[in-house]
């Protein structure tokens, strides 16, 4: 049996894991938490209480695996800085070790953590060298290499939606300009819509927009009805996300990639183009052309995902 813990934006959800089950699970609200600096004291009492209830010592667990939405340094254990809660250079492993006592803690970025569901139990299973790419809000993912999750030299994440992949027109979150991320994310597809109607184009979109806030689905919907403003913010995400997967293809001669996260649940509005443009940019031809997919990525894949981290 193996703890997970999801440090999500909303929840923090710490679940009991078996055979890739959740048998049990505990959680709190990450923003109250968050104001009263209590977090890591939150976490600690839900690992206890769910070992309570269900009869066992956290000293009696496999193994706690924590993912966070952020930068962690996984040799350490620590988190360097997860931006959404406020949290910066906790050394997470040494103070759940000091309540809990003799217990293995792995910190992992919750991408990573993602990535090692979709091994495990999606469409990743059974590849050697594949890669997961999550897009949402922002553009993450992590790399399954040599049959292992790829991490760097000092345990961070792989910072796919910060790749350099055009000339973009705003500038990224992270100060640089022309991040994959700012092409390829709903962020990306909205604010280029937005652009366009901006620079005098006239769209279905403008009578949403004057209703409050929009967002991928309004983008998709009017592209479904032919709305060319949304086809073409549709075409430019499908366009330098091909150029960003083809690029990591083309480098590590993956096998699979998977593709999940929020935008594809307008996946049948652009997955079989970004197929196409994937494959036409990509080389090692010869032995086949890389699949690409649409991830399982099950809901709880970040709770079964931290569970699993080795
Ligand atoms: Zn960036």
């Amino acid at each position: 049996m193996r703890i997970g813990v999801d440090i999500g934006g909303t929840n923090i959800v710490t679940g009991l894991v078996k055979d890739g089950k959740i048998l049990d699970r505990v959680s709190f609200k990450a923003q109250e938490a968050r104001r009263d600096n209590s977090i890591v004291e939150k976490i600690i009492e839900n690992i206890k209480e769910l070992c309570k209830k269900n009869s066992i010592t956290p000293e009696q667990v496999e193994s706690i695996g924590i993912g966070v939405p952020g930068a962690v340094n996984y040799i350490e254990g620590t988190v360097i800085e997860c931006v959404n809660l406020g949290m910066k250079d906790v050394p997470l492993r040494s103070e759940l070790r000091k309540e809990l006592g003799d217990v293995t803690v792995l910190v992992e970025n919750d991408a990573n953590a993602a990535t090692v569901c979709e091994h495990l139990y999606g469409t990743m299973k059974g590849t050697r060298n594949s890669m997961l790419v999550t897009i949402g809000t922002g553009v993450g993912g992590g790399f399954i290499l040599n049959g292992e999750l790829f991490s760097g030299k000092s345990g961070r994440v792989a910072e796919i939606g910060h790749i350099t992949v055009g000339e973009g027109f705003y500038e990224c979150g992270c100060g640089q300009r022309g991040c994959l991320e700012t092409f390829a994310s709903a962020t990306a597809i909205v604010k280029y819509a937005k652009k366009l109607i901006k620079d005098g184009e006239s769209s279905l979109l403008e009578q949403r927009i004057a209703k409050g806030i929009i967002e991928t689905k309004d983008v998709f919907d009017c592209a479904k009805e032919g709305d060319k403003v949304c086809l073409s913010a549709i075409q430019r995400f499908v366009k330098y996300l091909s150029i960003g997967i083809a690029n990591f293809i083309n480098v590590l001669d993956l096998e699979l990639v998977a593709i999940g996260g929020g935008v594809c649940n307008g996946h049948e509005l652009f997955f079989d183009d970004l197929v196409k443009e994937i494959n036409k940019r990509t080389l090692f031809k010869a032995s086949g052309n890389c699949k690409v997919c649409i991830a399982e990525l099950k809901n709880d894949a970040g709770i079964i995902g931290a569970a699993m981290i080795n």
